[in-house]
């Protein structure tokens, strides 16, 4: 079954035409990042403490490799591989296992406070935001860039098979110097 599905861009211009824009093109870093009340978890500097707070609302225990791993993840740049992760957390005082990084980001997936990327079996990335939203994912350095979801329309998408509901639309564009 093919879908005819287009994803349009605001402002008109082509992917390659945004990327090319540069330094224009919202990019989640840790420079300023404008107050919005209602994705503090995203925008505000965390401490271990406020960590521990988030894993709660979670309904996670925050035991403290758990608060490393997730501070990890809320601290830095916003999409890293679970190997990243393990690097990061190793490089501070926390010993942390490949497993045990591996079986928390599962839990923080379960429990939604990060999104799971794939973008092919070999690279999951974790994603801190959880709002709806797309991707560019730059095959030859491997960076992911958030895509704004109001900045994408999706036309065309066929009538969902009977009894279901969509859950969701994750569009990744993938990139490579012209
Ligand atoms: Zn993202």
């Amino acid at each position: 079954m093919t879908f005819d599905m287009h994803a349009s861009f605001e402002n008109g211009h082509s992917p390659a035409g945004i990327q090319d824009a540069g330094s224009g093109w919202m990019r989640h870093a840790e420079i300023a990042p404008p107050p919005q009340p209602a994705r503090r978890e995203q925008g505000q500097r965390h401490t271990r403490t406020s960590i521990a707070r988030l894993l709660h609302k979670h309904d996670i225990a925050p035991t403290r490799q758990r608060i490393e791993i997730a501070y990890t993840l809320f601290e830095r740049e916003q999409h890293l591989s679970a190997d990243q992760i393990l690097s990061a957390v190793n490089a501070r005082d926390v010993k942390s296992s490949k497993a045990t990084v591996y079986n928390t980001l599962k839990l923080f997936r379960e429990k939604k406070l990060v999104r799971e990327l794939i973008i092919d079996p070999t690279k999951v990335f974790y994603d801190r935001n959880t709002e709806p939203h797309h991707h560019f994912y730059d095959v030859e350095s491997g960076e992911l860039t958030d895509i704004p979801a109001q900045n994408v329309h999706i036309e065309g998408l066929p009538p969902l098979p009977a009894g279901v509901i969509a859950e969701g639309i994750d569009i990744i564009v993938r990139t490579r110097r012209g």
